[in-house]
């Protein structure tokens, strides 16, 4: 099935979204990634480029077993934990990382590691899904236009890091960082809020900077193609893996350790 334009095309949204931003101010707005801009006003400092790649490198010997640190910021800086969704089971409350406890069966060593949408450059989400409401963007970041998903979840169960969750409840307190709405499938933005920032000094996703506050520093994120980058320099120094390298997705996050 042919998918929308707009979809398969982070630019056009882009400069789409942008022109539209007056018009649609003021409305009540609907959840969806796109009303971000909306929501926040903000200029489109420069077009979404495939220039550019964003990325992670997790070093899962710095993370620190028991720390919670990115996932409590991960659902401050989106609204995960507002409170005011009333699961009839704990186990659907919307999660965009997790942390993972792995233990080597010969060895027993133990490694703890965040998990989230690993951001893949070939996404099985965007494939299966019929709408175009899973997409890419051109910078690599993996995105569901919430305007457009219907929440048929196939995108959750080609998922092979189970990273997306589907919203269960009404919700009535939301985070202008990441509009969500009952009925959709989210996941990780990569807090692309914080990458379409119109500054110089891009800050790095909520996960990661309360990791570097905490002292841990095992997350660095950064653009992938920039060879000047802390995380390409890290990544050209040290060995890492892609988690289910053999799938052939590409991830846009690499870990150390494992
Ligand atoms: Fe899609 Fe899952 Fe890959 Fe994220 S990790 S891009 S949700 S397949
Ligand atoms: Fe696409 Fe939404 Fe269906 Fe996922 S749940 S496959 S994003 S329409």
């Amino acid at each position: 099935m042919s998918k929308p334009e707009a979809a398969s095309n982070g630019i056009s949204r882009r400069q789409f979204l942008g022109a539209g931003a007056a018009t649609a101010a003021g409305v009540t707005l609907a959840p969806g990634i796109s009303l971000i801009s909306v929501a926040q006003a903000k200029p489109v400092a420069e077009a979404v480029s495939s220039d550019k790649r964003w990325g992670m490198l997790i070093d899962t010997n710095k993370c620190a077993k028991g720390c919670s640190a990115c996932v409590d910021a991960c659902n401050t800086e989106n609204g995960l934990n507002s409170g005011d969704e009333q699961h009839s089971r704990p186990e659907q409350k919307s999660q965009w990382i997790r942390k993972v406890d792995l233990r080597d069966k010969l060895t027993g060593h133990e490694v703890s590691l965040p998990l989230m949408c690993q951001h893949c450059e070939n996404p099985p989400c965007v494939d299966v899904c019929p709408t175009g409401a899973s997409f890419k963007r051109e910078d690599g970041v993996v995105l569901v236009d919430k305007h457009i998903c219907i929440g048929c979840r196939y995108c959750m169960m080609a998922c092979p890091y189970k990273a997306r969750s589907f919203i269960h409840e009404e919700l009535t307190r939301q985070s202008e960082n990441a509009p969500r709405g009952k009925g959709t499938v989210e996941s990780c933005t990569l807090c692309v809020h914080r990458i379409d920032e119109d500054t110089a000094n891009k800050r790095d996703p909520a996960c990661a900077e309360a990791c570097n506050t905490e002292g841990h520093k095992a997350m660095i994120f950064g653009d992938l193609k920039d060879a000047g980058s802390d995380v390409s320099k890290a990544l050209k120094m040290h060995s890492s893996k892609a988690i289910r390298e053999d799938l052939g997705l590409n991830p846009g996050i690499r870990y150390r350790g494992i």
